[in-house]
C-alpha cells in the first residue's frame, strides 16, 4: 500500500524527523488560505503539490512555486484536476517554499535478498534513483541495518559522510537513523526521501543552512496491516482499482493479469498450476484468482463480478478441489452467480473432492449454461477453445 506525501510526512515527523510545515488542500481557496498563513509568518515563497501516488510530480507541472497567496491559489486552480499519468489530482500539499542549496536522495528500502533493510544514499538527489542506478551505479551507497539493532550510529555517520553531509552531521545521522527506524516500526518496504536537501534560513545571524525531508514516499507491507490497525486510515481508495477493493473486502486474493480466460480457482497453488495449465493450452489466464478454502456461495459470487468486470475475459475456467471448501457449496454458488450474471461468456467447470457429485447433480439439474469436465486438461482445453471461439 502506498502513502500520499502528507500521509508519509505525518508518520516521519512523529518519528522526529525534520519535515518543513504543510498543510492539506482540495479547492484553489483553500489552498489560498493555507499560502497566506505562511506568507504571514514570513515565508518567502509557498509549493504547491499534487498529491497522487506516482513520482515525477515535478516534471508533470504537479509542483510549482508560488511568491504570492494569489499566485498559489492560481497554481493549485492549475495543479487540482490535472492529471499525472492516468491520475486526477483532488488534493494538494501546501507548504512554505523551501530555498534549496543542495538536495540528495536516501531511503531505506527492504533488500528482499539480504533479508535486511538497506539505506540508500546518494548525493545527486532529485533524479529518480532508477535512472541513476543504470547510469552511475558506483554513486549510490549502500548499508544494511541489523535486523534488531536497526542502523547503527557508525552505519549512520559513514553514510552521512559519504554523502558529504559532514556538516550537518548530527541531523544525517537522525535521519538516516529514522528512516530506518520507521521502515522497522511501521513494517514499510520503502521509506524515500527524494529530496533530501539543504536549505539556506533566515537566521538571527545571517543566512543558516540545515537539513530537511522535502518530499516523503512510503510503501507499507500488505501482509503486515494487521499489525497496524492506524495505517487502514492512510488509504487513499480514490486511487485503488475498484476491483481491489472489492477483492480485498470479499476476502479474495485476486490479480488481474492481461488475458482472456478468467480463472476462478481455490487455493494459490492450485491457481498457479491451472494458470501454467492454460498457457500451455495455448491460452492467456485473465487473472489470478483464489477463493480460499471453504469458499461459500456468495464468495464465488463476488469472484465471478471481479471476473466479468474485465471485459477482456471471453472464457471462465472454475477448477475447484473440494477439500475444506464443499464442492456442492461452490456449485450452488455458481448456479446462483450465472443466473444474476451481467454479461454472458462460456464457462467450464470441474470439481472434484468433497461432494463433487452432489456438485454434479447442482449443475446438472440446474438447467444453468455450464459446460462440465471430467479431468483438469479437458476442462482447460475447452476453456481455451471457447475463449478462441468468442474472440
Ligand atoms: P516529485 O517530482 O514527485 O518527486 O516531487 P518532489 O517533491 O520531489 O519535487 C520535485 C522537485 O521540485 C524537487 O526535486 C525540487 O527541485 C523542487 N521542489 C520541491 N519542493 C521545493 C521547494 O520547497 N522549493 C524549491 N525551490 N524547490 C522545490
Ligand atoms: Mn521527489
Amino acid at each position: 500500500m502506498k502513502l500520499q506525501e502528507f500521509h508519509a510526512k505525518t508518520l516521519l515527523a512523529r518519528a522526529g524527523l525534520p519535515v518543513p510545515p504543510y498543510a492539506v488542500a482540495s479547492t484553489p481557496a483553500e489552498a489560498r488560505e493555507q499560502a497566506a498563513i505562511y506568507f504571514d509568518d514570513g515565508a518567502a515563497a509557498v509549493v504547491i503539490k499534487a498529491q497522487v501516488l506516482v513520482g515525477g510530480r515535478g516534471k508533470a507541472g504537479g509542483v510549482k512555486l508560488a511568491r504570492s497567496a494569489d499566485e498559489a491559489e492560481a497554481h493549485a486552480e492549475a495543479i487540482l484536476g490535472m492529471r499525472i499519468k492516468g491520475i486526477t489530482v483532488r488534493r494538494v500539499l501546501v507548504a512554505p517554499g523551501a530555498d534549496i542549496v543542495r538536495e540528495l536522495y536516501l531511503a531505506a528500502v527492504l533488500d528482499r535478498t539480504a533479508q535486511r533493510i538497506m539505506l540508500m544514499g546518494s548525493a545527486e538527489g532529485g533524479v529518480e534513483i532508477e535512472t541513476l542506478a543504470e547510469e552511475d551505479p558506483d554513486a549510490i551507497v549502500k548499508i544494511h541495518a541489523h535486523p534488531q539493532l536497526g542502523l547503527q550510529p557508525f552505519q549512520a555517520r559513514e553514510m552521512a559522510f559519504r554523502l558529504g553531509l559532514g556538516e550537518h552531521l548530527r541531523t544525517a545521522v537522525d535521519v538516516c537513523t529514522g528512516l530506518v527506524k520507521v521502515a522497522l516500526d511501521e513494517d514499510a518496504d520503502l521509506v524515500e526521501v527524494n529530496p533530501l536537501a539543504v536549505v539556506r534560513e533566515d537566521g538571527p545571524d545571517g543566512p543558516v543552512e540545515k537539513l530537511q525531508l522535502l518530499d516523503a514516499k512510503i510503501t507499507l507491507d500488505d501482509s503486515a496491516l494487521g499489525r497496524h490497525p492506524g495505517h487502514e486510515d492512510l488509504r487513499d481508495l480514490d486511487e485503488e482499482d475498484p476491483a481491489d477493493i472489492e477483492a480485498r473486502e470479499a476476502g479474495l486474493s485476486f490479480i488481474r493479469l492481461d488475458g482472456t480466460i478468467g480463472c476462478m480457482v481455490n487455493g494459490a497453488g492450485l491457481a498457479m498450476t491451472t494458470m501454467d495449465l492454460v498457457k500451455r493450452a495455448g491460452g492467456e489466464p485473465a487473472n489470478f484468482l483464489d477463493i480460499g478454502g471453504g469458499a461459500r456461495s456468495d464468495k464465488v459470487a463476488h469472484a465471478m463480478r471481479l471476473i466479468l468486470g474485465d471485459q477482456h475475459v471471453k472464457a471462465i475456467l472454475v477448477n475447484i478441489f473440494g477439500g475444506i471448501a464443499r464442492g456442492d457449496e461452490v456449485a450452488r454458488g455458481l448456479v446462483e452467480a450465472r443466473a444474476k450474471q451481467t454479461r454472458s461468456v462460456p464457462m467450464v467447470v470441474r470439481i472434484v473432492g468433497t461432494n463433487a457429485d452432489i456438485a454434479a447433480r447442482i449443475l446438472a439439474e440446474s438447467g444453468a449454461d455450464i459446460v462440465t469436465a471430467e479431468s483438469l486438461d479437458e476442462a482447460v482445453e475447452t476453456a481455451v477453445r471457447l475463449a478462441g471461439n468468442a474472440a
